[in-house]
């Protein structure tokens, strides 16, 4: 249980919301955590009531796991509505006013609408002095396009909420796997020793998604793959692989370690972003057994240089990572929904085994995020049985729900509470949202200047050849899990 809070959602009827945040808060509801007296407060400007926001809110949980009639009907007491525009005065007194009725309470204003808002919307709590007591803001990516945007942001920001209250949410540091790193790495005497570059041949990091653009085409071409998802998700997924053991695992600690890796990164600009990084843009296609329009269809503009395909080699400038590539890469109507990690450890200097034995593979350790969240470790064993030695590479499962017997919270769910909590260490810092951009900033500004079209790839497939050409000229290749 947590101390008693009024959690409201500023976009609460958005995609967002109705998706993940409602179910997420109606599952810790489920489970105990939520105090009777605590309320949940949806905002948008469409002109519904509390009842008629009910019912949009009972529908969606009735169709989410753990649905349950009467739990619904409690849940849904605790819920409000009302109807504000983020950009007009109209409404904000009696607003203010419906907070103010419980000032003892844990305040969290979520902003789950557009970037665009956020200045209007901290501005208002500022000016109604929502911002004081304990009062806590959370803000949906993107923050910022650019390096000068999100100081823009997160200085409008940072004049009404404290550093100390602001929590920056990126969902995959709320994964159990992402998680389950820091206990692996840091909670067994066996990893530890290994993880450098003596040890570790590489890393890759993975996120591809079967879906298109689809409707969300005209938002997405503002952003792109690179913007969308490599300087926020897979940057702080390659930094939880990457940082030095904190001291503990207070807030400024771990985010100390993390912001060090993202200052350590090598410059990618003009002069190797041709090596290091490819962008592509899928083609109409078959995925998922039917067949696809190309991107530039979707979207009604065939000249968009926009990428929906990115495959990058970073690298690490310090004492454990030199010369350990990560190799990173994310993209729309790829053949499988797959984030994961991917660590690769060297080879065994000598074999013993002679050729009919079969050929000895890298152990990796990989941790999967989605879907099937879990951790393999891939070990090389005899196959058992009389006869000839003969290996085989076969994976140590540690697959959670197996294990645990239990089924996986989202990540919104502990990374809510965290917020009502005031726990920030796995929410971002606003010096490691600079850091990303510094380091993801040249990149694009390269790719503008070179005025070079992404490459086409068929929806379907994994990404344009060049891709796979960037980590087979290492000797390298992408890792398939049943390898
Ligand atoms: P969405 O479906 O477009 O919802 C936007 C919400 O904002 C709606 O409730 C809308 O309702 C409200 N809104 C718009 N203008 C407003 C105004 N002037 N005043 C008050 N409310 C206003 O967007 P979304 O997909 O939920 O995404 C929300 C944010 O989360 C975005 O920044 C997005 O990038 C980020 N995000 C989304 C996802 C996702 O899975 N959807 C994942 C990660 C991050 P009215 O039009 O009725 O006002």
């Amino acid at each position: 249980m947590v101390e008693p809070f009024d959690l409201v959602i500023f976009g609460g009827t958005g995609d967002l919301a109705v998706r993940k945040l409602l179910p997420a808060l109606y599952h810790r509801f489920i489970d105990g955590q939520i105090p009777d007296s605590s309320r949940i407060v949806g905002i948008a400007r469409e002109g519904l009531d509390d009842d008629s926001y009910r019912e949009q809110v009972r529908e969606t949980l009735g169709k989410t796991s753990g649905a349950d009639k009467a739990k619904i009907e409690a849940f849904l007491k605790q819920v409000r509505y009302r109807s504000l525009d983020a950009r007009k005065d109209e409404g904000w007194d009696e607003f203010a006013a419906l907070i103010g009725e419980q000032p003892e309470h844990i305040r969290v204003f979520y902003l789950s609408t557009s970037p665009e808002l956020f200045v209007d919307i901290c501005g208002r709590l500022g000016h109604y002095k929502l911002n004081e007591g304990k009062s806590r803001v959370v803000l949906e990516k993107p923050i910022g396009r650019d390096l000068d945007s999100a100081n823009q942001i997160n200085d409008a920001v940072g004049r009404v909420f404290d550093e100390s209250q602001t929590f920056r949410i990126d969902h995959y540091l709320g994964k159990e796997t992402v998680q389950n790193l820091l206990a692996l790495r840091f909670g067994n005497a066996l990893f530890e020793p290994l993880w450098n570059n003596a040890h570790i041949d590489h890393v890759q990091i993975t996120v591809s998604e079967t879906l298109g653009t689809g409707n969300r085409s005209s938002y997405y071409d503002r952003a792109g793959a690179l913007r969308d998802m490599v300087q926020n998700h897979i940057l702080q997924l390659l930094c939880m692989v990457a940082m030095e053991p904190p001291s503990s695992l207070a807030p400024d600690a771990v985010r100390d370690e993390k912001l060090k890796v993202l200052n350590s990164l090598k410059h990618i600009d003009s002069s190797n972003v041709a090596q290091l990084t490819v962008r592509g843009q899928y083609r109409a296609g078959v995925a998922d057994g039917a067949k696809v329009p190309g991107y530039l269809d979707e979207l009604g503009d065939t000249k968009s240089h926009t990428e929906t395909f990115v495959a990058v080699k970073a690298e690490i400038a310090n004492w454990r990572w030199a010369g350990v590539p990560f190799y990173l890469r994310t993209g729309k109507r790829l053949p499988d929904r797959v984030s994961e990690i991917v660590v690769a450890f060297k080879p065994v200097p000598h074999s013993i085994f002679s050729a009919d034995a079969g050929t000895l593979a890298q152990n990796r350790l990989v941790l999967r995020l989605q879907p099937d969240e879990g951790v393999k470790l891939w070990l090389t064993i005899k196959h058992p049985g009389p006869g000839g030695l003969r290996l085989r590479h076969v994976p140590l499962d540690m697959s959670f729900a197996e294990a645990f017997g239990v089924s996986q919270p989202d990540a919104y769910e502990r990374l809510l509470l965290d917020v009502v909590r005031g726990n920030p260490t796995l929410f971002m810092r606003r010096d490691e949202v600079e850091a990303a951009w510094r380091w993801a900033g040249p990149i694009l500004a390269a790719w503008s200047a070179s005025g070079e079209a992404p490459r086409p790839y068929s929806a379907g497939s994994w990404g344009p050849s060049a891709a796979i050409a960037l980590i087979e000229r290492d000797g390298r290749t992408w890792s398939e899990d049943s390898e």
